[in-house]
């Protein structure tokens, strides 16, 4: 679609924080809660970039490196390690580029033992370079630990987090204390997004997630959100809804932008995206978009949703 000749580079913003590369949305486990189906639960299966057309991506992007340490690009799903080349994309994105991988730890660790140094997979930051989400009722809690402390001895940076969801929080900070009994780092996330009617998160524009009406603003972002097809969007609720995308990472004119762009879907944001949380440096306060508000309040009586919202 976009050739296969060489791609001129592009810097991420001064202001960005985050590099997410979604390199599929499949996943071998299906938990209730997941974010990833916010709206529209199941839409999965979409067109997936080569590992080799990833790395022709990765190379263009520049500005990684900041006085605070890198900006690592974040590999996930979905199960990132689910994508066919998900080792190859591992060893050949250039060494001036550190990865994280967000993954539910499904993937064979002796494989990943064999294939891949730790050091590929190493950098100075406050948290784990793999970053391992727990699922009740669809990883057994043994196993898991298991397979993290398989990894931190063969020389892997890795944590384990869980989510504090109302029905499981019990569970959660009972691993919690078991994992941290052997060693390893596992820290609790806060539950994003409704249950019973409650709507949980603490969130920058809390109407912004109420799903109730829509309101035209400005937004702008922080992060460059890239989806399995190379499409990048604007914001997680586009990537989820496959909203159009702001451009391609493999169109030679594609740069990433700090301008504020118009949005009518403001109301049905995903929760990511409005959560006040910590910033890559832990630094909390931090909101991936900053939104301008251009019409009263009143005006989102409505739910005037498009298509795509
Ligand atoms: S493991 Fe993650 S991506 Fe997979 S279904 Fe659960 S929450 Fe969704
Ligand atoms: S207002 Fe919400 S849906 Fe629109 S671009 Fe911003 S975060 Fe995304």
């Amino acid at each position: 679609m976009f050739g296969k000749s060489p791609l001129p580079n592009f810097p991420v913003t001064r202001d960005c924080n985050y590099v997410a590369v979604f390199l599929t949305m499949a996943c071998p486990y299906r938990c209730t809660y997941c974010i990833n189906h916010f709206e529209t639960p199941g839409r999965i299966g979409r067109k997936h970039l080569t590992g080799k057309d990833w790395i022709r991506a990765f190379n263009r992007i520049t500005g990684l490196e900041r006085n605070t340490g890198p900006i690592p690009i974040t590999l996930q799903g979905g199960e990132p390690s689910v994508h066919p080349d998900f080792y190859e994309i591992i060893n050949d994105t250039p060494e001036r580029i550190r990865l994280d991988i967000l993954t539910n730890l499904s993937f064979d660790v002796e494989e990943m033992i064999a294939r891949v140094d730790p050091q590929r997979l190493w950098r100075e930051a406050p948290y784990a370079s793999i970053r391992v989400s727990y699922h009740p009722g669809q990883a057994n809690a043994d196993e898991l630990l298991a397979k993290t402390l398989r990894l931190m001895k063969a020389g892997f940076s890795i944590g384990v987090y869980g989510v504090l969801h109302p029905t499981q929080a019990k569970h959660i900070l009972e691993v919690q204390r078991r994992a941290q009994a052997e060693g390893i780092d596992f820290r609790t996330k806060d539950f994003l997004g409704y249950h019973e009617g409650r709507l949980y998160g603490q969130y920058k524009y809390p109407e912004a997630c109420s799903l109730n009406g829509t309101r035209t603003v400005l937004c702008r972002t922080t992060e460059l959100i890239i989806g399995p097809d190379g499409n990048v969007f604007r914001c997680h609720h586009d990537l989820y809804e496959e909203a159009a995308p702001i451009g391609h990472i493999l169109d030679r004119e594609f740069t990433m932008s700090q301008q504020f762009q118009p949005c009518d879907c403001f109301g049905h944001c995903n929760p990511c995206d409005i959560k006040v949380k910590t910033n890559r440096l832990q630094q909390f306060g931090h909101t991936s978009v900053e939104i301008e508000f251009t019409d009263s309040p009143m005006d989102m009586q409505n739910d005037r949703a498009t298509a795509t919202c």
